[in-house]
């Protein structure tokens, strides 16, 4: 958002990637134990970037020895003093913003004008936002003492690596505690290059400490004895199981898992603003954000002036090279998703819904898929009801407000939602019916570190962000 815009240093684009990342454990870089390690790969043009340590179960115990020498000294730490390195991380994010940007676009696929203009800087202002909290965490929870809980384990998904490694690590370090982090298989470079940043800044040995590796070194991340919290954002099926691995360990848990949001379009809603506010919620990020509105809901009598524009916007998106200012849909981030998108647009047609997808030429090679909409969608349909994580909007028609809300919230999940009316009465009313964690009203995928985000339903349950983020780094005596 503007409010957090800011010029990037105006220093060379060259991301500055090193050929192989070892893993950030007490300070240091250090070589995995067993000396294995995977390739990241480009998603625009299928060739290895760098090659990443694989963390076995015994470079995790290192990291959480690591962070748990390191956890009294950096809890007794004033407030302020905490809060000072936060500051730092942040400025240093900003000084290197153009350089993290490219390295986040080229592992990632993500469109360099969104990891510019997104990414980097919302990651520097959840810094900035975390450590104006660190002295003040008194205030934050009048009559009670806020006592971190220790040591935090933290696995993040591949669709923001940045700034979810942000929305983990200021809000833990702001309360006191220190982290062992595992950033996701396909996009590890940009944790590694934030590590490069931790030392630079001078923060303590073991407060921050990232291993890299897939689903089993983040197990080891979550079932570590000496994780005394657990924060997790990814797919709600791993996070279903790490809530049964993690049950009556005592460790708290929270999980910000997928999503199926509705954006309902009334027919008073001003059109062509609700127009740019469906390809921003459907196509941003290639689709692969857990609050993409992914269920367009559009009142019977504007539905097809609504489906006519959308054509028409959506002929016009540009989809290629990540790295072309112009790009509007970049790559999609592994084969594996790639074929799950493709799985389940080969099942929207089957189903019986009526594709659409303009005319153009994808870049090859390179994972890239158009953008598509799906209208016709009934409620029984897979693309009604599954997560996508694609470019792809599946559009369903309601007569009345009861309509819109209760299939809005005929959904296992319940991330988000967006609401388009002109009406102030009709936003009060459908912000309390949707049962979402977040709603926008006129608006779609707006961020603020101080707004909290999380989920009902099979979403997850606690909030980052917000003094409700700070709330589940402590315990409260
Ligand atoms: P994923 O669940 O496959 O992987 C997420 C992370 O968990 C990765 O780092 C992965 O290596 C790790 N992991 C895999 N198996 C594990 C296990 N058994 N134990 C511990 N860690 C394990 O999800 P993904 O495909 O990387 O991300 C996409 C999902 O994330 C989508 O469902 C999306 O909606 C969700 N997401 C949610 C939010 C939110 O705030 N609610 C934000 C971003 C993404």
């Amino acid at each position: 958002g503007d409010l957090w815009a800011f010029d990037p240093a105006p220093e060379s684009a060259d991301p500055k990637l090193q050929s192989r990342y070892q893993l950030f454990i007490g300070g240091k870089f250090v070589a995995p134990k067993s000396r294995r390690y995977f390739e990241s790969i480009n998603p625009a043009t299928e060739k290895p970037l760098a090659e990443i340590a694989l963390a076995s179960a015994k470079d995790v115990d290192a990291a959480y020895a690591a962070a748990t020498k390191a956890a009294p000294a950096w809890s007794a730490l004033p407030g302020a003093e905490r809060g000072k390195y936060l500051y730092r991380l942040a400025r240093l994010l900003q000084d290197r913003a153009r350089e993290f940007a490219v390295a986040e676009t080229l592992d990632g696929g993500k469109p360099i004008k969104e990891s510019r203009d997104f990414d980097v800087p919302m990651a520097a202002a959840h810094f900035f936002y975390h450590a104006g909290w660190a002295d003040k965490l008194a205030y934050a929870f009048p009559g009670a003492t806020p006592v971190p809980h220790g040591v935090v384990g933290q696995v993040i998904p591949w669709n923001f690596p940045l700034l979810m490694l942000a929305w983990k690590i200021a809000p833990a370090l702001a309360t006191g505690n220190t982290v062992v982090l595992k950033p996701a298989e396909t996009t590890s470079i940009t944790a590694l290059k934030f590590a490069e940043i931790v030392m630079e800044a001078g923060v303590p040995a073991g407060v921050i400490n990232i291993v890299t590796g897939a689903g089993e070194t983040g197990a080891a991340v979550v079932n570590h004895p000496q994780a005394a919290k657990v924060a997790f954002t990814g797919s709600t099926d791993v996070g279903k199981h790490i809530m049964r691995s993690t049950a009556g360990t005592g460790k708290k848990l929270t999980l910000e898992l997928g999503g199926k949001a509705a954006n309902i379009v009334f027919d008073d809603a001003p059109i062509d603003q609700a127009v740019e506010g469906i390809v921003n919620g459907i196509f941003f990020n290639q689709g692969h954000v857990c609050c993409a509105g992914s269920r367009l809901l559009v009142q019977e009598s504007v539905a097809a002036k609504v489906l006519t524009r959308l054509r028409l916007r959506v002929k016009n998106l540009r989809v290629g090279d990540p790295m072309d200012k112009n790009t509007d849909i970049g790559a999609i981030n592994s084969k594996a998703q790639l074929d799950k998108i493709t799985e389940l647009v080969a099942a929207g047609v089957d189903e019986g819904a009526e594709i659409y997808q303009p005319e153009c030429t994808l870049p090859s090679p390179g994972w890239f898929f158009k953008p598509t909409l799906f209208s016709g969608v009934e409620q029984s349909h897979r693309i009604a009801r599954e997560e996508i994580f694609g470019p792809v909007l599946s559009i369903l028609t309601f007569r009345t407000t009861e309509e819109a809300i209760e299939k809005a919230n005929n959904s296992a999940y319940g991330l988000s939602a967006g609401v388009w009316t002109d009406k102030g009465s009709r936003i009060l009313k459908m912000s309390t019916a949707l049962k979402a964690g977040v709603v926008w009203a006129n608006t779609y995928n707006k961020f603020d570190p101080a707004s909290p985000f999380g989920g009902y339903k099979e979403s997850g349950f606690g909030r980052e962000g917000g003094k409700q983020g700070l709330a589940d780094y402590v315990k409260l005596t």
